[in-house]
């Protein structure tokens, strides 16, 4: 196993107290890493600092290819090839209103990648069938409901063919009964082997689909193992406390 993602010494604060106080980590490629604890931990800023949705203060993250020092000197390219290596899927999907679901999983390829468009097209509808969508591809994300907007999102960011996908809470926006669709694409992307890290609040989830789990509160990593040491053995006070209060 090679390591996709390596991080150490990563700290951020907003201003006032730190939001990531010293985090280090590694993804092995074509495993799946769950981000839990509880809200405000850092979780998000942690996944959004691997795409420099969020730049951290200081500490080094090499994602794939690419290896940014945020408490040194980097670049604007810098920045947009290191984010180029993973491709993010937000809580609320983001998807373009105004554009149809074709439109919006081609607009990187095409704009961003330079791809040719009937091939960007070819695969776009490939994948939206992947998800049960084939029929969906010229519809508005208005026009569908809130789980099949978020597998949109999911198909827009691999379309992009990144090196890992960064899934931010993808199903905690919707209605319970639209997160198991949701939740079956992305065990289906793990059995493809993709690199995943899931920032989630499905603890169910976590255990089945992922490698490793990360624990953050207070914006450190209090326990990491697999599901089965830190979900079903977790070995500190503060992860015991938060997974009964979910139970
Ligand atoms: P989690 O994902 O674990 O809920 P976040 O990473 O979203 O936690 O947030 C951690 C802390 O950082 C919270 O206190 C949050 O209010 C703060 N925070 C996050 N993003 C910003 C921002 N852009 N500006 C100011 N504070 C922020």
């Amino acid at each position: 196993m090679t390591e996709l993602i390596h991080a150490t010494g990563l700290r951020k604060s907003f201003g006032a107290g730190p939001v990531l106080d010293g985090i280090d980590f590694a993804v092995e490629s074509g495993s799946v890493t769950a981000v839990i604890g509880p809200s405000g931990s850092g979780k998000t800023t942690l996944l959004r600092s691997l795409n420099a949705l969020d730049l951290p203060d200081a500490g080094v993250i090499r994602v794939a290819d690419e290896t940014v020092d945020f408490g040194g000197a980097y670049s604007k390219a810098d920045l947009a090839r290191y984010r180029s290596q993973s491709g993010f899927v937000f809580q609320n999907h983001n998807l373009f209103p105004h554009k149809t679901v074709i439109e919006n999983v081609v607009e990187g390829p095409i704009v961003v990648q330079k791809r040719p468009a009937d091939e960007a097209r070819a695969d776009a509808r490939r994948l939206l069938e992947s998800v049960g969508l084939g029929d969906r591809g010229d519809a508005y994300p208005s026009e569908l409901s809130g789980g099949q907007q978020q597998r949109v999102g999911i198909v827009r960011a691999v379309a992009l063919k990144p090196k890992v996908l960064l899934l931010d809470e993808p199903t905690s926006a919707l209605d319970p009964e639209l997160v198991g669709e949701v939740l079956r694409v992305i065990k289906d992307l793990a059995a493809e082997g993709w690199t995943m890290v899931v920032v989630t609040h499905e603890i169910e989830f976590a255990r089945q689909v992922s490698d490793q789990v990360l624990f953050i509160d207070g914006g450190v990593i209090v326990e990491r193992g697999a599901p089965t040491a830190v979900i079903d053995h977790p070995q500190h006070e503060r992860t015991t406390a938060f997974l009964r209060r979910l139970t």
